[in-house]
């Protein structure tokens, strides 16, 4: 008997209603729908309701195609998950930099506004004060992606594991399982392919209840006062450490008992989230230059003495009631987190809402496996989304969710899906995980070399025309090459968008 998809039977079913809130819908979407009302379109099915595959189910309903997205969650958990809601925010709280001009995350966030993101704009609707950063409130974060796909006439949701390859009946499907997909899936996936998951390990950082923070000894500053986006120049939490204090802390944190995981000797961290001990072991004055830095910050209790390194914890939810340890991701057992934990002054009597913990994060040679459209070379009715592709971080498997829902969409209603110019940080993303990062001019790099990477501006092409007459500092030359590379591509992005729309009216 053939095997079922499903591990155990789905709950929750949610069937689409087909004559509801069609008006809601925007014009090309509602025009498609109509359109298709006697020979509606095979639905798209996307299985995993994470930052990727919510984002995914959302682009293919707003082009007028319907969807099943398959939730595993409640019926299955995962390691790091702890609710049911679609979109939960596994670790942090920040999308990272706001800044479109600057920075590339910033530049992400917004290409994927102007590609009318359901991340984006339920991140935007539930923003808390972080500096430059954008830093969402989890719960109404999550509860908003939730509810806007339950109510999207084109789309159904369904709770239950995809236990194996997807059955033949579904002829089009975005897997975006995320870095934790089930262990059968991923067999599955992996006997097709004929190869294993390569994989590193991600920490998640500890929260903790801010009435629980002595805030005679703590203060509120961002760093250098900045105020950011949605912020007002004062958004963290700072512990201050003395000199003696950082040297015992450093001890404590070397000392203490850690979660190891010897079968998977030898799978790397990846390197924008080791867990605090690992820093530690670099160095003494390792911690000191990263997320214990103590410049941009004056104490008030003690506005003479600079302190030798700082805690920072932000807020992590819209009533202020909790606040995340900024870049304190851990593989510290729990009982040895408190204690070490409430070694930073301020933190003494700290509760804490949720320890850290560390996990094996599982991701796709995709360079190897995928083509340019994030369909599976040996499957090609498959595609993949998210950080299983090998992207890092909620913004990047968002962006990947957006374009492969985009191009199923576009598939599924007779259109060649057009891929985004490398110029743009959806193509730079793309491009790092089909083409395997190339490194230009040396031909070496590529499949063999592929690593998940946040986007960063060194995955797109060069950029000419940024000089200015006369002398420019070191600092000017760099500002000045991020400004040319952000504004070509927003103006790429709206070319691109702008081409798919014309193509769907
Ligand atoms: C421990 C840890 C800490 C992290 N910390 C951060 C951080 O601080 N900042 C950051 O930007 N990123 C962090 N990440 C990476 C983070 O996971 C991704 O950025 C983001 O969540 C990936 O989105 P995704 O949609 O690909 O996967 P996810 O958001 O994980 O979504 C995948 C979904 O698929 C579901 N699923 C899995 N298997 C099946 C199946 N067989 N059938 C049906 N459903 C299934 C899961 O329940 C889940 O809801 C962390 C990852 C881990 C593991």
């Amino acid at each position: 008997m053939a095997k079922s998809y499903h591990s155990a039977a789905p709950r929750q079913i949610r069937h689409a209603r087909p004559q509801a809130n069609v008006s809601a819908l925007p014009v090309a979407p509602r025009l498609a729908y109509i359109a298709g009302m006697n020979s509606s379109p095979k639905p798209v099915h996307v299985v995993g309701g994470g930052l990727a595959g919510s984002e995914a189910a959302w682009q293919i309903a707003e082009a007028g195609v319907p969807v099943v997205l398959h939730e595993m969650r409640p019926v299955r958990q995962t390691a790091a998950h702890k609710t049911d809601r679609l979109a939960e925010l596994v670790c942090s709280n920040s999308f990272r930099s706001d800044d479109a001009a600057l920075n590339a995350v910033g530049l992400a966030h917004e290409e994927m506004r102007r590609a009318g993101s359901l991340i984006m704009a339920a991140g935007d609707a539930h923003q808390l004060p972080a500096g430059s950063a954008l830093a969402v409130d989890r719960e109404g974060f999550a509860a908003s992606v939730t509810m806007r796909l339950e109510a999207h006439p084109l789309v159904t949701i369904e709770r239950g594991e995809v236990g194996g390859l997807p059955p033949a009946a579904w002829d089009s499907v975005i897997v975006a399982t995320g870095p934790l997909t089930s262990p059968a899936l991923a067999e599955a996936v992996g006997a097709l392919t004929g190869e294993d998951a390569l994989a590193f390990f991600d920490a998640i950082a500890p929260i903790v209840h801010f009435d629980s923070i002595d805030m005679d000894v703590c203060w509120f500053q961002s760093r250098y006062d900045k105020a950011g986006p949605g912020g007002t120049g004062a958004d963290y939490v700072n512990c201050p450490l003395d000199e003696d204090c950082y040297n015992a802390f450093v001890d404590a944190l070397l000392a203490g008992d850690k979660t190891e995981f010897r079968e998977w000797e030898g799978t790397p961290y990846f390197d924008g989230c080791l867990p605090i001990e690992v820093m530690a072991e670099r160095g003494r004055e390792t911690l000191r230059h990263g997320p214990m830095k103590p410049v941009g910050l004056t104490n008030p209790h003690a506005p003479d003495v600079k302190p030798h390194a700082v805690v920072q914890l932000r807020q992590d939810n819209a009533l202020g009631t909790l606040f995340n340890m900024v870049g304190f991701q851990t593989k510290l057992k729990y009982g040895a987190q408190a204690e070490v934990f409430r070694m930073i002054p301020g933190l003494e009597t700290a509760e804490f809402a949720r320890l850290g913990g560390i996990h094996r994060n599982a991701y796709l040679n995709s360079p190897v496996l995928l083509d340019g459209q994030l369909r599976l070379k040996a499957d090609p009715r498959l595609r993949f989304a998210g950080q299983v592709t090998g992207v890092e971080g909620y913004i990047e498997s968002a962006a990947i969710g957006l374009m492969a829902g985009r191009f199923a969409a576009a598939e599924r209603l007779g259109r060649v899906p057009v891929p985004p110019p490398p110029t743009t940080a959806f193509g730079a993303l793309l491009g790092h995980i089909t083409g395997g990062h190339l490194v230009v001019g040396t031909g070496s790099g590529g499949p063999r070399s592929f690593q998940p990477m946040n986007v960063n501006f060194g995955l797109f092409p060069p950029v000419e025309g940024w000089r200015k007459p006369g002398r420019m500092t070191k600092r000017q030359r760099a500002e000045a090459k991020k400004r040319s590379i952000t504004s070509r591509a927003l103006a790429d992005i709206d070319a691109w968008l702008g081409v798919t729309r014309a193509a769907a009216e």
